[in-house]
């Protein structure tokens, strides 16, 4: 799946603007534009955040490569 104009963190897969040179979530500097599925965390309360280990709501790709 591909979105215009975003990019995708290697390190916590937090999708984030094409022009964002820090992720916000991680800090990491490292991106991917090729990615699948879209994780939309609405809180960070759920199963799902804590399995994935993702404390900060948003939208997250499901699989990079
Ligand atoms: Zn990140």
């Amino acid at each position: 799946m591909r979105r215009k104009g975003v990019k995708v963190c290697r390190k916590c897969k937090a999708i984030v603007d094409k022009k964002v040179n820090k992720c916000p979530v991680c800090g990491s500097e490292t991106f991917t534009t090729r990615w699948e599925g879209i994780l939309i965390i609405i809180s960070t309360d759920s199963y799902i955040a804590k399995y994935l280990g993702i404390n900060m709501e948003g939208d997250y790709a499901v699989k990079i490569f």
